[in-house]
C-alpha cells in the first residue's frame, strides 16, 4: 500500500463509496488502515467529508433515510479506508436512538483493530460537548491518535477562533491526552480553511505500519 494518492495531490482524498454496515458482522475485512469520523449532528460532519474528498456527494450516502444509524465505509485511492459513523446528539434525540448509535459506535471502535485513527467533528461554537468528551476519554485511554476539528470556523472572527483553539488545546490535555498523537485544528468545509493540514494529518495516519515492527 501507499499514500501516493494522499501525498501527490494534497488537495483532495480520493474516496470511494464502498457500503454500508449495521454493525461489524457487516463490515469490510480488517485488512485495511482506516480513519473514523464522528461528530454531532450539524456540526458538519458531512460536509468536511465532502471537502476533504472534494467531491461534494460522498457523504451524501450517510446522509439517505434508512443510512444514517449505520457505519458508512469509503475506500480510500492508495490504501485505506474512511469510516463516516452515525452523528449523534440530535437535541431531541430519543433515547432508543442514542442507545442505537452508542452500540453501533462503541462496537465499531472498540472491536476494530485496524482503526488508525478518529477525528471528531465539532462546530467551533460549541466544542466539547458531552459526547465528544466521551470519545476524546475513550482515544486518550487506548492512545488512539485523533483530531479534534473545530469546523465551522468561518463563523467566528480570527481572533475568536484562535481563543476557542486555545481553550480545546487546553482542556484536551487537561484530560491527559498525548499531545503528539492529539491535534486540535480549526477548520471551514465552506471556505477550505486547513484542508491541507488535515489532509496531511490523514495521510500519515494511513501509512503502512513501519515493516521492521511488523516482522518482530
Ligand atoms: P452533519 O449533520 O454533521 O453531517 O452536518 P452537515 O454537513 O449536513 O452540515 C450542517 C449544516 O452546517 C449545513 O447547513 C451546512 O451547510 C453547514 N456547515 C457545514 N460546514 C460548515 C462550515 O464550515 N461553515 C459554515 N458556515 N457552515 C457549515
Amino acid at each position: 500500500m501507499s499514500r501516493a494518492s494522499i501525498t501527490r495531490d494534497t488537495e483532495r482524498i480520493e474516496a470511494s463509496f464502498l457500503l454500508s454496515a449495521p454493525g461489524l458482522a457487516h463490515a469490510p475485512p480488517e485488512d485495511e488502515p482506516e480513519i473514523a469520523f464522528a461528530g454531532r449532528s450539524n456540526s458538519g460532519k458531512s460536509s468536511v467529508l465532502n471537502r476533504l474528498t472534494g467531491n461534494r456527494h460522498t457523504a451524501k450516502v450517510s446522509r439517505t433515510p434508512g443510512r444514517t444509524q449505520l457505519l458508512n465505509f469509503f475506500t480510500v485511492r492508495g490504501g485505506g479506508r474512511i469510516v463516516d459513523l452515525p452523528g449523534y446528539g440530535y437535541a431531541k434525540a430519543e433515547r432508543s436512538a442514542q442507545a442505537r448509535w452508542q452500540s453501533a459506535v462503541n462496537e465499531y471502535l472498540e472491536c476494530r483493530p485496524n482503526l488508525r485513527g478518529l477525528v471528531v467533528v465539532m462546530d467551533i461554537r460549541h466544542p466539547l460537548q458531552p459526547l465528544d468528551v466521551d470519545l476524546l476519554r475513550w482515544a486518550t485511554t487506548v492512545r488512539m491518535p485523533t483530531l479534534m476539528l473545530l469546523n465551522k470556523a468561518d463563523k467566528l472572527a480570527f481572533g475568536a477562533q484562535q481563543q476557542t483553539l486555545q481553550r480545546v488545546r487546553n482542556s484536551v490535555t487537561a484530560a491527559g491526552a498525548d499531545p503528539v498523537t492529539t491535534s486540535v485544528i480549526t477548520f471551514s468545509a465552506l471556505r477550505g480553511l486547513n484542508v491541507d493540514a488535515v489532509i496531511e494529518l490523514i495521510g500519515s495516519w494511513l501509512q503502512p505500519d513501519d515493516p521492521l515492527q511488523a516482522e518482530e
